[in-house]
């Protein structure tokens, strides 16, 4: 296996009830920026919770961080945290709200002209405001790791930095409760996806991250489809199954030490930067396209997965490989997600759009071996039309 340096510093606070940590997990003399979304928090008893184990702090709060969360928005934080003196911000919802909190966090102390910068320019981030999180959509692992993506006038780019890695989350199962079924595949979906982008690239004799990595597919696709069935979409055992292996996919745990592709996510990001589609359902159009592309560069790894996710032993390596991709499009469509551009209605002309916008954001060199050109993206790109 590759070289590494492993550090998790989140510590995770999981099961029904934990919202009440947050009383003693949060100084008392803090001053605390409670960030979130539309509103979900205040239809499914998350905000009263909130602000029951805040009692004793002094809190505000900054709403409205929308899906993909955008620069201008975020950037409307800074005045109430400069008001308030605010020394620690909250975020509670989804990977938008966690991710746009974390550009809230570095913004607040970034030194250069403009924050934007540390997104498009690679300018460094050397502090933040410290973050904590309450996790209500189990799907991106922002809540325990260091990446965030933010969204400006249609460019959709990630940055990461350990100083928004979050001080510690809180993973109730219970608060998912309220997801739309599109919300659940979601999340699902993008777990999935983060675990095939550290798994499916060449053996560098990972066998714990390996190991770690098809525990995680297994369980995803186990627990997934019955998270959107009526006798079992209830079951907390179901969602705190998968609201921890959608943690534990992208908390850097599994990626460690082996090669990593992302290719899928940085062509995704394309999708959803020009044509608003969710994130997870521009990974399941781009990922099995990915799959049939680059097939001889991940032969070996194919295999493997064809073997111990999907126990396919029988018949020659060709048709196993093949049938493990048909066997992740048909686990996509039973979680009912397009795996076509033409399911969300994009065609061949959309094309030179996107690959235009990858090159301008410099996605040139993708994949686990830099070899994903412009060009071999559009072939990827055609190949899920
Ligand atoms: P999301 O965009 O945070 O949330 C989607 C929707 O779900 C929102 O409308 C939200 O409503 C609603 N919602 C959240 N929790 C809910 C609940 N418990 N009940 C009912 N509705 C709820 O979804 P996400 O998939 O978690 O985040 C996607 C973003 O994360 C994308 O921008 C993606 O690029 C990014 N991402 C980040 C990483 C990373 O490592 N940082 C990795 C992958 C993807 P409200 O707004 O009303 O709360
Ligand atoms: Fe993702």
């Amino acid at each position: 296996m590759l070289n590494f340096s492993f550090q998790n510093t989140t510590q995770i606070h999981f099961g029904e009830g934990q919202i009440k940590v947050l009383s003693d997990a949060i100084p008392k003399t803090s001053k605390v920026l409670v960030t979130y979304g539309g509103g979900s928090i205040k239809g499914n008893g998350v905000y009263d919770q909130v602000a029951a184990a805040l009692s004793e702090h002094t809190w505000f709060e900054f709403s409205g961080i929308e899906p993909n969360p955008k620069y201008d928005i975020l950037m409307k934080a800074q005045d109430l945290i400069k008001e308030h003196d605010i020394d620690f911000l909250l975020a509670v919802g989804g990977g938008s709200v966690i991710d746009g909190t974390k550009f809230i966090a570095a913004a607040a102390l970034f030194e250069g002209d403009d924050p934007w910068d540390f997104v498009a320019k690679g300018a460094a981030v050397t502090k933040a405001l410290p973050l904590a999180c309450v996790l209500t959509l189990p799907a991106t692992g922002s809540e325990s790791n260091s990446g965030s993506v933010v969204t400006r006038d249609g460019n959709k780019l990630p940055f990461m930095s350990p100083f928004v890695q979050p001080q510690f989350a809180v993973l109730d199962p219970s608060v998912t409760l309220s997801l739309s079924d599109r919300q659940i595949s979601n999340g699902v979906v993008d777990a999935f996806v983060h675990t095939m982008e550290q798994y499916l690239t060449y053996s560098v004799n990972g066998k714990v991250q390996d190991r770690f990595a098809e525990g995680l597919l297994q369980t995803l696709i186990e627990e997934g489809p019955k998270a959107l069935v009526a006798e079992t979409k209830n079951d907390l055992e179901v969602r705190g199954n998968i609201m921890w292996a959608a943690t534990m996919a992208l908390n850097g745990l599994i990626g460690a030490g082996v090669p990593q592709d992302w290719s899928t996510h940085m062509i995704g990001h394309e999708l959803t930067g020009a044509y608003g589609i969710d994130h997870a359902r521009t990974l399941s159009i781009v990922l099995p396209a990915v799959m049939k592309v680059c097939t001889e560069a991940k032969r070996e790894k194919l295999l493997q997965y064809a073997d111990r996710v999907w126990n396919l032993t029988e018949g020659d390596e060709d048709s196993r490989v093949s049938r493990a991709i048909e066997l992740t499009e048909e686990f996509f469509k039973t979680m009912q997600v397009p795996t076509r551009l033409s399911d969300v209605d994009l065609g061949e002309a959309d094309i030179d759009g996107l690959i235009e916008k990858l090159t301008q954001h410099g996605m040139v060199k993708l994949g686990e071996h830099g070899d994903i050109t412009p060009e071999v993206s559009r072939k990827i790109l055609v190949t899920a039309l």
